[in-house]
């Protein structure tokens, strides 16, 4: 069967009493726990008419209990469905009664909230699971028979509706098939060099495919275990990071981690990787973090719908600024955003991927699934990039935040690279807003380093008049003291867009 537990229950230690995860309290889960647990959820699920295909619809906080009920549904033959924890009434109900799922498992505090909602979307049954493992979820499959039989899957078969992070638009069900998820995990798990030994600390949320399909996935891979935090907290993690061999971060966590002291050549000594993805990380933060521990973080690329695309090198150079070279069996190409046609070597142009790894389609959007699609079956991932002379991608931005100014393109990554270069300057976020004469005008929103040598505006389109072509020059400098970000430490430049939107009426 191609069924990703089967797959990952093959790599299970043959001791069931090796750890599988480990909580800040000292709780410990043992893989023979994660195979009873698991299998109980699964005949719950069951029980309750879940059948191949159906839809199991989380939002829960993170607890090993999530991540046995993550196993249980590819156990049962469902497709998992998680949630962002933060998502509000409304929002649960949009996406319950666009996914129409079997099963709801929510929180206990909002169950009596969500039951009236789940209702109306059809959903067959609610159940509980709150952070500490209570609620009606481990209540119900306590007396149950462990011993299950993991429904069989082909590689095509639906293994997860994944959700994307927002940052454009309003999250799109991205649907994920067993072959997409176990591809991936174990290309990821051979390049990054796993070892039977290798202890993950784990901070991201497991809505998300970071936090669920690479850090998690990896993990059963390897038979290893997991230290877990509920959330990214710089104490526990400095407490962890001498128990721990991997880590795999978003760069806002890389980022709080060097503005702490604590971070030192020794206190990451024993550490083997240190992994970051979901969102650009600064090159200066790569060059800081190497300069402070010996570390070079290694960045790697994908999105929720393509699993992982490419990947800096495990033995070789990690560039800074660069996300790698594509993953084995992933085809990456640059292509011309219109007519896609591929562009000349070291051309920007829209990347597009085809692989194991790509996801079957929108769920029930079967014309934006078309739309993202080329002939040949490769998938417009919407950022664009360029490969350089060494085949390394940069990713240079998303195509919905091109600015068209005048008629002319500006690539905000070019003018952003200027401005956070600057003396001062501690990052920048560029954006298009809508402008009388020029249709769109470049806008930089700054965020300045405390203290006397921040430069002013003027100062700043000083230099950008410097170093760029007229027409890529901020026609207006904003200041602000953070810049909007979402869970996945994602700039939210719509917020941003929307926020200036009247700069020049
Ligand atoms: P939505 O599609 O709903 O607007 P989203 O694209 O942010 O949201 P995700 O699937 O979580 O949702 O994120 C994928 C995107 O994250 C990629 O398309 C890319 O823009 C960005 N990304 C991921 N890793 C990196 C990286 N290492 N460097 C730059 N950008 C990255
Ligand atoms: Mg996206």
């Amino acid at each position: 069967s191609a069924n990703f537990y089967d797959l990952a229950a093959a790599c299970f230690p043959a001791d069931a009493e090796s750890t599988f995860i480990e909580l800040e309290s000292g709780s410990r889960y043992s893989y023979g726990d994660l195979i009873a647990i698991s299998g109980r959820y699964a005949r719950l699920l069951a029980d309750l008419g879940v059948v191949k295909g159906d839809r199991v619809a989380v939002q829960v906080e993170k607890s090993p209990e999530a991540v046995f009920l993550y196993l249980a549904c590819l156990r049962a033959g469902a497709a998992y469905l998680p949630l962002n924890t933060a998502y509000t009434r409304a929002e649960i109900a949009y996406f319950l009664g666009d996914a129409q799922p079997r099963i709801f498992v929510c929180d206990p505090a909002k169950a009596d909230a969500l039951a009236e909602v789940a209702a109306e979307a059809g959903v067959g049954a609610v159940l509980t699971l709150g952070a500490k493992g209570e609620g009606t979820l481990a209540e119900r499959a306590a007396g149950l028979d462990p011993a299950f039989d993991t429904v069989a899957c082909g590689p095509d078969d639906l293994a997860a509706i994944l959700y994307t992070s927002g940052t454009t638009g309003r999250s799109k069900g991205a649907m994920l098939t067993h072959r997409n998820i176990g591809s991936n995990a174990a290309t990821l798990h051979r390049v990054w060099g796993f070892r039977p030994d290798d202890v993950l600390l784990h901070a991201l949320p497991i809505f998300h495919t970071h936090g669920l399909f690479v850090a998690i996935n990896c993990t059963l891979m390897n038979g290893s275990a997991m230290l877990f935090l509920p959330k990214f907290d710089a104490d526990a993690v400095f407490r962890l990071l001498p128990r721990a061999s991997v880590m795999m971060g978003v760069p806002t966590f890389y980022t709080r981690m060097l503005a702490d002291e604590r971070l030192t050549r020794d206190a990451t000594a024993h550490m083997r990787l240190f992994v970051s993805g979901s969102a650009p990380l600064l090159a200066d933060i790569h060059e800081e973090f190497s300069a402070r521990t010996g570390h070079a973080i290694l960045e790697r690329y994908g999105m929720t719908e393509t699993c992982m695309i490419t990947s800096n090198p495990l033995e070789g150079d990690r560039i800074p600024g660069t996300v790698g070279f594509p993953l084995p069996e992933v085809a990456v190409r640059v292509a011309d955003e219109k007519s896609g046609q591929p562009v000349a070597q070291g051309e920007i142009g829209v990347i597009e991927v085809k692989g194991p790894n790509v996801f079957s389609g929108y769920w029930r959007m079967p014309e934006k699934t078309a739309q993202e699609f080329r002939a040949d079956g490769f998938f417009i991932t919407g950022d664009v990039g360029r490969i350089d002379g060494r085949g390394y991608i940069h990713i240079i931005g998303r195509a919905k935040d091109l600015v068209i100014s005048g008629g002319f393109n500006v690539y905000p990554k070019e003018v952003e690279t200027v401005i956070d270069a600057i003396g001062g300057v501690v990052e920048s976020a560029v954006v298009g807003v809508p402008h009388p004469d020029f249709g769109e005008a470049v806008v930089a929103v700054v965020l300045r380093k405390p203290g006397l040598a921040a430069p002013d505006d003027a100062a700043v389109i000083r230099i950008c008049k410097e170093q760029l072509a007229n027409f890529k020059v901020p026609k207006a400098v904003v200041f602000t003291d953070e810049l909007p970000r979402n869970t996945m430490g994602k700039v939210q430049k719509n917020l941003l867009r929307e926020a200036h939107k009247g700069l020049f009426d």
